[in-house]
């Protein structure tokens, strides 16, 4: 196992290519101006429709609500451009990070209402987002102490029917191989991260407190890694979608080779144990 690459451009794929599954980084880039640009349109009609009623009240109330209208308008259009320009140049900017929060909080349940009548899924757009986010991870992260790096996993990666509780502790797998499980333990072991199961969105939280990583490499699907990267914001998340063969939460499957290749970017020279 190799470890400790530069990170270099071209950016690394850390999503599985499912054939109908391929996430678009153009559909992320029209969404995010789309939404920017019917948001600073909504605000208008807000404000220029009761115009005539707030001069009525007072002469001054139509510059304050405009002025601060236009802060909010600016503030938006920052935050559009700042993030378009973030995906095509790979480098972060002056206040990169909150940029992207407004999108992740703001921006994104927009997008996916958006999206619908063009007929895009709401899968989709957050596959788009997934990527976007691995790619800005990637470029303007560095790597870091083993110890500092948790990977997430959820519990349907668990065969169904194993009769051992990991919920507790991972320790407990015995490694048979019938699931991912096996696998992922090995490669903890050999990077020397930490590693942890989550059963929902709040022992995940609790995870995250205790252990205090500065990078998580999170397994899930579209609509947990999407939530799971806005709760966590501004840590960073480098998002790993599963693949469920048997549908939805049941012996779900993740391909070991892309949770490497984030190991070998993420894991600092010198810190494997
Ligand atoms: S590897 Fe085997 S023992 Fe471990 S969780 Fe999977 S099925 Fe259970």
């Amino acid at each position: 196992m190799k470890k400790g690459s530069s990170g270099e451009s071209p950016p690394l794929e850390f999503m599985s290519a499912t054939p109908g599954k391929r996430p678009r980084k153009r559909l992320f880039v029209g969404l995010v101006t789309g939404a920017s640009i019917l948001l600073c349109l909504f605000l208008l009609a807000g404000w220029i429709i009761p115009l005539v009623g707030l001069g009525g009240i007072h002469p001054s109330i139509p510059w304050i609500t405009g002025i601060l209208l236009a802060c909010c308008i600016a503030l938006i259009v920052w935050a559009a451009l700042g993030l378009v320009l973030q995906i095509v140049w790979g480098r972060p900017f002056w206040g990169g990070i909150a940029v992207r929060g407004i999108v992740i909080t703001f921006f994104l349940p927009i997008m996916e209402l958006l999206a619908r009548p063009f007929g895009f899924s709401t899968d989709e757009v957050r596959r788009s987002f997934i990527k976007v986010n691995n790619e800005l991870t990637e470029k303007q992260h560095p790597a870091l102490p083993a110890e500092r790096i948790l990977i997430l996993l959820p519990h349907c990666l668990q065969r169904a029917d194993c009769r051992i509780r990991l919920s507790d502790s991972v320790e407990a797998c015995e490694r048979c191989g019938r699931c991912p499980v096996a696998g992922l333990l090995a490669l903890r072991d050999a990077y020397g991260v930490n590693l942890a199961i989550a059963t929902g969105g709040t022992i995940a939280r609790r995870i995250v407190v205790e252990t205090r990583p500065k990078l998580i490499i999170a397994v899930a699907c579209e609509r947990d890694l999407t939530s799971g990267i806005r709760d966590t914001h501004p840590l960073p998340v480098l998002g790993i979608l599963n693949d469920r063969p048997e549908g939805p939460c049941r012996n779900t499957v993740v391909r070991l080779d892309l949770i490497e290749k984030a190991l070998q970017r993420f894991v600092a020279r010198g810190s494997m144990q």
